[in-house]
């Protein structure tokens, strides 16, 4: 098992299947059935010099679920960063602090590149357009759990990818992952110059990957299992992205889309924040309270995935069992309005 998680590239199938147990191990924790303390005493760093709100408080909530404490940072304004200090000064600093360091920044390989200073596990939170593994994970666990409720198997399972392709790490990192499973099928369909990087589908590809490339949401897609619809991200697009950019086809994945062309059963996912504005060709809340909508389904795995990276990579998932204690405050039996009851 890697010692810290900065791409897919350093998990192997078998990672990927003990962090999924020991993911599903952490539910009634999760769930906020059950208390351990089994990370008490240790300390998180959790730095983030790019927006955030789900991946810094997820992981800042895992951490805590599991005993621990952290310490947060974000933005460039207030770290040392602002003053010239250097990556690696900044994680050999970080590593005599903490116990495990969670880092998002503006640019890729950057994470890499802090991690190469200090020995104390690092994960990756998305560095620029490069990668966003935890998500990955979690959208693969999202995917398995959604699957194993509708009977349905992985082997062969068909996502179609859609939106921004080219600046979306999440799908440059669940592209990664899901040829490891293969044989899978994978259909992308990206605006003109948002495009999966070529290199990414070559690869994907060699490893067995059945990849098709659309070019808009036309036509019928009523073989998808998966919808994974990502945002355009105009905060990485150069000075002349951004002038040129207009959309001539419509991407947005709306409940008339899912209705006429995907079949009753896929299931809709997206890492979010997804844009709501009306001109932003983004999922639409159209579809809000429709069951086939995974998005907070997705959003709540996000919790026993980041609990079991941080109990892997600290080496106590073995003893998670032994330190269970039943919750005593109110909870209440679903977290949303309109969650869906499966
Ligand atoms: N939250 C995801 C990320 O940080 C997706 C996004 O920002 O659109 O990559």
């Amino acid at each position: 098992m890697m010692s810290h998680l900065l791409s897919i590239d350093s998990l192997s199938r078998d990672d990927i299947d003990h962090l999924m147990r020991v993911a599903a191990q952490m539910e009634p924790i999760a769930q906020r059935r059950k208390i351990t303390r089994v990370l008490e005493g240790a300390v998180l760093g959790n730095l983030f010099f790019e927006a955030s709100t789900r991946t810094r408080v997820s992981f800042h909530t895992a951490f805590s679920r599991l005993g621990g404490s952290v310490c947060d940072t974000t933005g460039f304004t207030f770290s040392s960063m602002a003053k010239g200090e250097s990556i690696y000064d900044t994680s050999r600093v970080m590593a005599g602090y903490c116990d495990a360091i969670v880092m998002r920044h503006p640019d890729q390989g950057s994470v890499a590149e802090f991690a190469s200073a200090t020995q104390v596990p690092v994960i990756n939170a998305g560095d620029g357009p490069g990668e966003h593994p935890s998500q990955a994970l979690l959208d693969f666990y999202t995917i398995d759990k959604e699957f194993t409720r509708q009977g349905k198997s992985l082997n062969g399972a068909h996502v179609l990818m859609t939106g921004d392709l080219k600046f979306g790490r999440t799908v440059h990192s669940l592209i990664k992952l899901l040829s490891l499973y293969a044989p899978m099928r994978v259909t992308l369909v990206a605006p003109p110059g948002l495009e999966m990087p070529a290199h990414l589908i070559e690869r994907v590809s060699r490893q067995g990957l059945d990849v098709q490339v659309r070019e808009s949401l036309a036509g019928d897609f009523s073989d998808v299992d998966v919808v994974y619809t990502t945002r355009i991200q105009k905060e990485r697009f150069t000075a002349e992205m951004s002038e040129g950019f207009n959309l001539s086809r419509d991407f947005t994945v709306h409940r008339a889309f899912m209705d006429s062309r995907c079949n009753p059963s896929t299931i809709i996912m997206h890492p979010l924040p997804r844009d709501s504005r009306p001109e932003a060709n983004d999922l639409d809340v159209d579809l809000n309270g429709d069951p086939r909508l995974a998005i907070f389904r997705q959003t709540d795995n996000g919790i026993p995935v980041r609990m079991a990276i941080f109990a892997t990579l600290l080496k106590v998932e073995d003893l998670i069992a032994k330190d269970l204690r039943d919750v005593p405050w109110f909870v209440p039996a679903k977290v949303g309005v309109d969650d869906a009851v499966f």
